[in-house]
């Protein structure tokens, strides 16, 4: 029997639009291309059955193993920050659920990814797959070393909180290109960084404060 209390896909729908209306809009999200993919990649499919009724809140949530899918607004404004277009090619550190995987995927030409637990990489492999994202290629690893062979990337975006910039991303982006990095300035505060690579020199400017799952591996603090 077909219950009523359950969300359905129309609901999605529009919870969908609202989050953009009420959480990205209001905050400063313009890029259309952006906007389009957060109206577009169906989060709830990405997050535990548990967590469905919430897909669309304006919050992060936990997609096991201690890790988290960022808030909304999060993943749009990070995504905004790297100015990507139908051209670009992306990397990204920290898979997780591949939700962030699927906006990226949705603007530009291919999205490279890597996901240090292999679990979520599988699953988030599978709802790429399921969804029709044909435009990621994944694997399972350390993303500090960032993907040389795929290199340079005209964007490079890092979800999980490193001590400090790992040199591998900074020699893997392209000239004129834009990583967005979360920085764990202490125990206790993070901070996002736009950096830019330009005439070969590096500039990095803190975005705003943030709180991310730490960066694992051989670049952990
Ligand atoms: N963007 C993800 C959020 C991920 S949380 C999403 O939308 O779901 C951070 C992710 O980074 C976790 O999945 C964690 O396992 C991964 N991670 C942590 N250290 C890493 C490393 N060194 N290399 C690759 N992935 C890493």
């Amino acid at each position: 029997m077909f219950d009523s209390k359950e969300p359905n896909e129309v609901d999605f729908i529009s919870r969908r639009m609202r989050m953009v209306d009420e959480q990205l809009q209001p905050r400063g999200i313009t890029d259309s291309a952006v906007l389009a993919a957060m109206r577009t990649v169906p989060r709830h499919e990405f997050v535990p059955e548990s967590q469905v009724s919430e897909a669309y809140h304006d919050h992060p949530l936990s997609i096991g193993h201690e890790q988290t899918i960022s808030q909304p607004y999060i993943v749009a404004s990070m995504t905004q920050e790297l100015q990507l277009d139908r051209d670009s090619i992306v990397l990204e550190i920290g898979t997780g659920c591949g939700y962030q995987t699927a906006v990226l995927a949705e603007i530009v030409r291919h999205v490279y990814s890597i996901e240090f637990i292999p679990e979520l990489l599988r699953d988030a492999n599978d709802r790429l797959e399921r969804l029709g994202y044909d435009n990621v290629t994944s694997m399972s690893g350390d993303g500090s070393f960032g993907w040389a062979e795929h290199a340079p990337y005209d964007g490079i975006l890092v979800t999980a909180a490193a001590p400090s910039i790992p040199p591998a991303l900074l020699s893997q982006l392209a000239e004129g290109g834009r990583m967005c990095i979360p920085l764990a300035m202490s125990d206790y505060s993070q901070e996002l960084f736009l950096v830019k690579k330009s005439d070969g020199r590096i500039t990095r400017k803190s975005l705003y404060a943030v709180r991310f799952v730490l960066l694992r591996g051989s670049f952990e603090g």
